[in-house]
C-alpha cells in the first residue's frame, strides 16, 4: 500500500473546489492557464480544462460555430464586472446573475462562459440554446469533465440564477456521476460525503473495463494520512470546504 498525506492547505486546491455565496476561493493564482481559443486570446483557463474543452469542440467540430466568451477572471476583473453590472442593470439582476467579487467560479480557472456565435454577444448572458450545436456540447461535456453548472431547477441550491451558457469543468469520471445523477455541484459535494475513506466507496464503471473508485476523506486537523493500492493511478482535490475528494482508477 502507498500512504499519502494530504495538509489542510490543500482543501482549498484542486479540479473540485466548491465555490459560491458560502465558499469563497482561497487563492488568486496567476499562473498555470492556457489560452482556450487564438481568436480570443483574454479568455483562458486552467490547461487540464482547456485540454479538455478542445475534445469536445473536436468531438462535435464546433469551433465556427460557439465562442469562449469569458474564462478566468481576476478578483479586481470580478469587481469591476460587478459594479458595471449594478449601475447598468440594477441589483436584483446583478444579484441573479453576477456572482460577489471572491465568489466567482471564475476565479478558479475551471469555468466557462460559452455563446453561440453572433453578431453581438451579450457579455453577462450569451445566448446558448438547448438546441443545435449548443446542445450538442451541452450533451457531450459530461464526458469530458464539464458540466452545466447553472440549471434551472436547481436555483435554490446553488443561488444563482439559470445560465444555459455557464460551464464548469469538475474532471471525469465526477461530471458523467453529476450528469448522470442530476446532481448540482453543492448536491455532488453532499453526495460524495456518503463514501467516507473509511467506509464504503463509490465504485462505478470506467473505460476499458476499468473500475473507478471514488471517496471522502475529512479534514478537521493540519493534516490526514490515507493508504491506496500501490501502483494504482490517482487523483486528490481539495472540496474547498472542509476535506478531500480521491478518485483512484484501478
Ligand atoms: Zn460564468
Amino acid at each position: 500500500m502507498k500512504t499519502i498525506i494530504l495538509s489542510k492547505s490543500q482543501i482549498y486546491t484542486g479540479d473540485l473546489i466548491l465555490v459560491n455565496a458560502h465558499y469563497p476561493v482561497h487563492s488568486h493564482s496567476i499562473e498555470g492557464f492556457s489560452i482556450v481559443d487564438a481568436k480570443y486570446p483574454d479568455v483562458r483557463m486552467k490547461r487540464n480544462a482547456v485540454n479538455a474543452l478542445q475534445c469536445i469542440f473536436d468531438k462535435i467540430g464546433c469551433t465556427d460555430q460557439i465562442v469562449a466568451v469569458s474564462g478566468h477572471r481576476s478578483l479586481a476583473e470580478q469587481v469591476e464586472i460587478y459594479n458595471g453590472s449594478m449601475r447598468d442593470n440594477g441589483r436584483s439582476f446583478t444579484e441573479k446573475y453576477v456572482a460577489l467579487p471572491n465568489h466567482s467560479e471564475h476565479h478558479t480557472g475551471l469555468a466557462i462562459d460559452l455563446g453561440l456565435k453572433q453578431e453581438v454577444i451579450d457579455f453577462i448572458r450569451p445566448e446558448f440554446p438547448y438546441d443545435g450545436i449548443c446542445n450538442k456540447f451541452r450533451k457531450t461535456a459530461p464526458y469530458y469533465g464539464f458540466v452545466e453548472r447553472y440549471q434551472s431547477d436547481k436555483e435554490d441550491i446553488t443561488g444563482i440564477a439559470h445560465e444555459p451558457w455557464h460551464f464548469r469543468y469538475v474532471g471525469h469520471p465526477h461530471s458523467e456521476v453529476m450528469d448522470k445523477e442530476h446532481l448540482s455541484f453543492e448536491e455532488y459535494i453532499e453526495y460524495i460525503r456518503n463514501f467516507t475513506y473509511n467506509k464504503e466507496h463509490l465504485r462505478i464503471s470506467g473505460n476499458a473495463g476499468k473500475e473507478i473508485e471514488i471517496f471522502f476523506v475529512p479534514c478537521h486537523t493540519e493534516r490526514v494520512e490515507i493508504t491506496i493500492p500501490e501502483h494504482s493511478i490517482y487523483q486528490v482535490s481539495g472540496n474547498n470546504v472542509d476535506g478531500f475528494i480521491v478518485t483512484i482508477l484501478r
